[in-house]
């Protein structure tokens, strides 16, 4: 059977959900990245949070955060991050994002331009690592799933666009529309703004 991401408009509540921590020593977590992984096999999506795939657990999976090779479904980084935790915040940035939980929805959304982030791998290690540029707008918006805030909770602006036009109108911006305000400077999030949907 073909898994399909939870979506905004027949699963909000669960979307909503504070994703619980992951016991490490879990005989279901090799089997919840397995999903993940086949997921991914087929769908050529930047990342997910496992929620989105059903699995409301602290479990992130990377697949492409290259802005160049957006486009490109070859790339795979393969990348599972258990357990995530937010050291640093640093810098501002801006990008067009769209989620596949969040229909056509594609909003302008603030994202540190720097982060500084702890997690688990699956043999238990932990790992400490700086994610710069466009990898710290990935992993924040799916971070954010983890503790139920969509795209749309934050963006200051929202377009409804297919996928199609939604890349035509990236293309028409410089650097694809992501761009740098600024690399230095604590980042702190706006309040969550709830325009759009019910928390
Ligand atoms: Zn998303």
């Amino acid at each position: 059977m073909e898994l399909k991401a939870k979506n905004i408009k027949d699963d909000l509540e669960y979307l909503r959900e504070v994703s619980k921590k992951v016991d490490l020593k879990d005989p279901k977590l090799h089997d919840n990245i397995q999903i993940l992984k086949d997921y991914f096999a087929k769908t050529p999506a930047l990342a997910m949070a496992a929620v989105q795939l059903g699995i409301p657990q602290r479990l992130i999976y990377i697949r492409n955060t290259n802005l160049q090779k957006l486009e490109n479904s070859e790339v795979d980084e393969e990348r599972v991050l258990i357990n995530p935790k937010i050291i640093k915040k640093i810098g501002h940035t801006r990008y067009w994002e769209a989620c596949a939980s969040c229909l056509n929805y594609m909003g302008l959304v603030d994202r540190p331009y720097q982060i500084e982030i702890e997690y688990d791998l699956e043999d238990g290690t932990c790992q400490r690592e700086t994610l710069v540029g466009f990898e710290a707008t990935v992993f924040s918006h799916e971070y954010d799933h983890l503790e139920g805030i969509l795209h749309i909770d934050r963006a200051v602006q929202v377009y409804d666009l297919p996928e199609d036009k939604r890349r035509k109108f990236r293309n028409l911006l410089p650097n694809g529309g992501y761009e740098i305000i600024s690399m230095e400077g604590e980042f702190e999030y706006e309040p969550v703004k709830n325009l759009h949907l019910k928390r």
